[in-house]
């Protein structure tokens, strides 16, 4: 029982570190950042991990492909409200609509 416990907490370490490369390599190489997020999702579903939000929002609904803001999506202010943005997943062209909290708008500018 105790091991189980073990190799679920080794399993988030490695998730939590795959995401960090996950963003950076997605700068120089997508193909690459592609790979090591499938790499995410086959580990959180052998052990049965979910996963964070900010991870999950990295994946496209639709295409279940990986979206990096300024690689693979496009992310667009909205021009009726300032606290909405627009995300383009650029693999299906899916559009995400999503409301920024007020203490993040000036990072996104
Ligand atoms: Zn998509």
């Amino acid at each position: 029982m105790r091991s189980r416990w073990l190799k679920k907490d080794i399993a988030r370490q490695r998730i939590d570190i795959l995401f960090r490369n996950v963003l950076d390599t997605a700068r120089y190489d997508p193909a690459l950042a592609e790979k090591q997020a499938m790499l995410i999702k086959r580990i959180s579903m052998r052990y049965r991990i979910r996963l964070p939000y900010e991870i999950r929002q990295l994946f496209c609904k639709r295409c279940k492909r990986l979206m990096i803001p300024g690689v693979t999506s496009r992310v667009r202010i909205g021009r009726s409200s300032i606290r909405a943005v627009r995300i383009t997943c650029l693999h299906c062209n899916h559009v995400y609509r999503k409301i920024i909290p007020k203490e993040r708008i000036e990072e996104i500018r």
